[in-house]
């Protein structure tokens, strides 16, 4: 068994093909351990246009079969993708550890996440609601005019290009919850890998193409390329045979991409999540109640993974008066005694640092964290600032990805509903309340639906439960499609579109939506939802 492991686990630096190994014949990247400043073996050449040529191909041709297997035969593929994950979690924690500069516990939380998710969307297909079947049956009677029997489902959209993230290496990467949704819907998988962790990119993408052999699937259902954004990533998303893109990085990626399918002689929706400053508002009761509390457990989420997630709270708005000064000295005490740790990339720490600079010149500056002698350490930084100098200023209001934080005091309630008005679109938004400020919540609420895809109340944005109710979604710059989440049980809805289905024969019609309800799932038949 051990062997077996050590067998599955030993990296070839090659990209995956439709179940193949292939090198790539460009630039060579390796993995580079921030923690200790190493590169890591082995060396991974950079795909072509004729490997996504070919990865497209597959995919395409993948598409009819792997959209005819049954819920059943997809739910027990996604499950046997987490048990493949689980069989090397030792060695794929250890690499993603090195990858990354991430705990080890931290990497151990997103395995959990990763297999969590694939089985979340394996019962959602067993459940069958997904494919939002309903039935208006024909009214052969009516008058003046009789109604046809009209049916409808929902069908995956088709090949599905997803752009590994580097801030989660695994749970929103390569068998990431983008990966997961696409292939519950039914759309085999390109995946660009992120240049941050292509060993554990690797991996996991084995784990993936051992699920697809081993559930007797079309092998295109699935393949792994590297190459640059610009150049590998823009042709995969450009290809004809892709017909929608998932991302998760930042806003330049995301727009680019964007632009790219929109350019296309048929353009594709691409749901990239890409910019928040997920903005925390602290409201009187609960600043004159634990504020010093609130000072101290906002550092916490600050300063985590080196701050480097999308929730990461970069905003904080409250009304000046001793509460907020409470909050703002206990804040400064935890971030004093707070140290540097290291960031995923050279590229990001250098993009925090010069973010950090920015805000240097244009609000005062509260605390920094201790230095580092690692040049790749995110120094954490608490800045404040009035509201009208936030008003005015695009670089406060914009994201620096990392540790990094702004305070905006606000001289009554009115001016703080001004700020929450201004603000760009937002993955979540918080507020921490009491009893007493029911009331002013009540009346930010309205805006903060406008702004914001999560509102929470008295916790914290960092940590994104995985679940049916969940949205990791918003309003852009959040991400370029609001109307959707790229977390939760409704992922699965961005790669499916409806099809009406009038007047087909019985014997031709889809189990989801033929008489007698073979599947056993809820449909809505003439309005009402039914099991019938
Ligand atoms: P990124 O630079 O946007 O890269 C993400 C992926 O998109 C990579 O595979 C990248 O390929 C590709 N890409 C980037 N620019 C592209 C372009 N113009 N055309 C086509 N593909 C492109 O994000 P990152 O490397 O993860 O981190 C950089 C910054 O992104 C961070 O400093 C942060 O500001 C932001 N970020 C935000 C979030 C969030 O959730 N909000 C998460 C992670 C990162 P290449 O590597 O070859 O460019």
């Amino acid at each position: 068994m051990t062997a077996t492991i050590a067998e599955s686990t030993r990296l070839t630096g090659q990209m995956l093909i439709a179940g193949k190994l292939v090198t790539g014949t460009g630039q060579e990247i390796r993995g580079f351990d921030p923690a200790n400043g190493t590169l890591l073996d082995p060396g991974y050449r950079y795909g072509d246009e004729a490997n996504v040529d070919a990865a497209c191909a597959a995919a395409a041709e993948a598409f009819g079969p792997y959209r005819a297997t049954t819920s059943e035969q997809r739910a027990r593929f996604l499950e046997s993708i987490a048990a493949n994950l689980e069989t090397i979690a030792a060695p794929l924690i250890a690499r993603a550890v090195a990858e990354s500069g991430l705990p080890e516990a931290r990497i151990t939380g997103e395995v959990g996440r990763t297999t969590g998710q694939l089985r979340l969307f394996a019962a959602i297909l067993r459940e069958g609601s997904w494919t939002g079947a309903r039935i208006d049956p024909a009214l052969p009677d009516r008058k003046p005019l009789p109604r046809p029997d009209i049916r409808q489902r929902a069908i995956p959209l088709g090949p599905v290009a997803v752009f590994g993230a580097s801030n989660f290496p695994l749970a929103f990467s390569v068998a990431g919850g983008d990966t997961a949704s696409a292939l519950a819907a039914g759309c085999p998988v390109v995946v660009k890998a992120h240049d941050a962790h292509p060993g554990t990119s690797e991996l996991v993408a084995r784990a993936i193409t051992d699920a697809v052999t081993a559930e007797g699937l079309h092998p295109g259902t699935f393949s792994l390329l590297f190459g640059s954004g610009p150049g590998l990533g823009t042709a995969l998303v450009t290809d004809p045979r892709i017909k929608a893109v998932g991302f998760t990085g930042s806003r330049s990626g995301g727009l680019a991409l964007v632009a790219a399918a929109a350019g296309r002689p048929e353009p594709i929706p691409v749901y990239a999540e890409m910019s928040s400053v997920n903005p925390v508002f602290l409201l009187d009761g609960a600043l004159a109640t634990r504020g010093g509390d609130l000072g101290r457990a906002f550092v916490g989420s600050l300063t985590m993974g080196s701050g480097q997630f999308c929730t990461n709270p970069g905003l904080v708005i409250a009304v000046d008066g001793p509460g907020l000064d409470a909050f703002v000295a206990a804040a400064r005490d935890a971030l004093s005694q707070s140290s540097a740790t290291p960031m995923l990339t050279p590229a990001i720490a250098k993009s925090y640092a010069s973010g950090v600079d920015a805000l240097s010149a244009e609000a005062d500056l509260v605390e920094r964290g201790a230095d580092s002698d690692n040049p790749v350490a995110c120094r954490p930084a608490l800045f404040s600032t009035d509201a009208p100098t936030f008003a005015g200023s695009e670089v406060l209001q914009g994201e620096v990805f990392g540790s990094s934080s702004i305070i905006v005091r606000c001289a009554d309630v009115d001016e703080m509903s001004t700020v929450a008005a201004g603000l760009e679109g937002q993955l979540t938004a918080t507020v921490h309340a009491d009893d007493t400020d029911l009331d002013a919540a009540r009346a930010l609420l309205p805006t903060l639906e406008t702004k914001a895809g999560r509102i929470l109340f008295n916790g914290w944005p960092t940590g994104v439960e995985v679940g049916y109710a969940m949205v990791h979604g918003g309003p852009f710059p959040a991400t370029s499609d609001s109307r959707t989440t790229s977390v939760g049980g409704r992922a699965i809805e961005r790669f499916l579109r409806p099809v009406a289905y009038q007047d087909v024969p019985k014997a031709l019609l889809p189990s989801a939506i033929a008489d007698g309800n073979p599947d056993g799932s809820w449909r809505r038949i003439d309005g009402e939802l039914t099991r019938d």
